[in-house]
């Protein structure tokens, strides 16, 4: 088969497209023949050598992936050749303390798809029963690789950790990116007052005709002085925060009493500093937050069957171009979540 193998991460990967044996199937494993995967930050982290820890040698990358069934273990029960299935982000056991309080994203045997195991930048990718979730048979495949990461993490963020529901006014930074377009397309949904922080004017633009939030340009005018502006002084009751260091003083600054900053993503690999005050006086929270479970993506897929929300997909790359959406990735050019498409079988 034919697989996006980085042999050395760097500023300018080694990223080559070639012909890899396919996986052998185990008794209780799926093979997928992938449809799409979507190029996440994480994967960008990995191929620029930022993150490092746990990635196996020469990975195939790719944990957002969408797909069907191309063949089934001997005990595999819950597939059938030809499902449309998406994988979650991890393996897990169902047996150990994490799995069994519902946190089966941070199972302690779990093993990161596209991470510590071969993942979705290729034609097929092998994976554990329990890590693949069908999905309808008339679901748009390409975007549906986007229902784990990021729309069941930002769903497991919203609803989980934050209770948004239709009392709430939530504040998203980095609207423009994947985990923003689709936290801005959540809440709303959840029924939540939506404000969309960009720094981009395009963005803004793009933010405004999805008419799910009051869209601010983040520039000269502070958008927490804004963000205060447009809620009669109070704040915000939740911030999601999807940029990190760069902006955390003015997301700080945006929550209001008793109000909550949720920590989704790290763009810049920067420190903050914090004056405790600042959150001792609001009696806030601040909380990072990662992962989804599949109950998060079967949500997600039930969510985009009634119409409630949308993935959001920029642009589709074929596999063998992924060095150019790596770059525009890196530009911040891009508007929602990269689809890289292999090759057909
Ligand atoms: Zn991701
Ligand atoms: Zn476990």
């Amino acid at each position: 088969m034919k697989a996006l193998v980085l042999d050395a991460p760097g500023d300018e990967p080694s990223l080559t497209l070639r012909d890899v044996p396919v996986p052998a199937l185990g008794p209780h494993d799926a093979l997928v023949e992938v449809a799409a995967a979507g190029l996440c930050h994480h994967d960008v982290a990995v191929m620029q050598g930022l993150l490092s820890r746990g990635v196996k040698q020469q990975i195939i990358l790719g944990h957002e992936v969408s797909g069907r069934v191309a063949d089934i273990g001997d005990s595999v029960s819950s597939l059938e050749v030809g499902d449309s299935v998406v994988s979650t982000l991890t393996t897990f056991c169902r047996e150990c303390q994490r799995c069994l309080h519902g946190m089966e994203y941070r199972c302690l045997q779990g093993r990161g798809i596209g991470h510590t195991l071969d993942g979705g930048f290729a034609q097929f990718v092998c994976l554990p029963e329990s890590s693949v979730v069908p999905v309808s048979m008339t679901a748009d495949l390409d975007p549906a690789s986007l229902y784990a990461c990021p729309m069941g993490v930002v769903l497991r963020a919203l609803q989980d950790v934050a209770g948004v529901g239709p009392e709430n006014t939530v504040l998203v930074t980095g609207a423009g990116g994947g985990l923003g377009v689709h936290s801005v397309e959540i809440a709303a949904a959840l029924g939540a007052r939506v404000l969309a922080v960009t720094t981009s004017p395009d963005k803004a633009e793009k933010l405004e005709g999805m008419g799910r939030a009051e869209v601010i340009v983040h520039g000269e005018l502070d958008f927490s002085e804004i963000a205060l502006a447009l809620t009669e002084d109070q704040g915000v009751d939740v911030v999601i925060d999807t940029v990190g260091s760069a902006l955390f003083q003015s997301s700080l600054k945006s929550v209001t009493q008793f109000g909550m900053m949720v920590l989704l993503g790290e763009v810049a690999g920067g420190e903050t500093r914090v004056n405790p005050a600042e959150i001792i006086f609001r009696d806030a929270t601040i909380v990072g937050s990662s992962g989804a479970d599949r109950r998060h993506i079967v949500t997600v897929a039930d969510m985009v069957g009634s119409g409630a929300i949308r993935p959001v997909a920029f642009q589709r790359f074929a596999l063998e171009d992924a060095a150019d959406a790596y770059r525009l990735m890196r530009a911040q050019k891009t508007f929602g979540r990269v689809l890289l498409v292999p090759p057909s079988v």
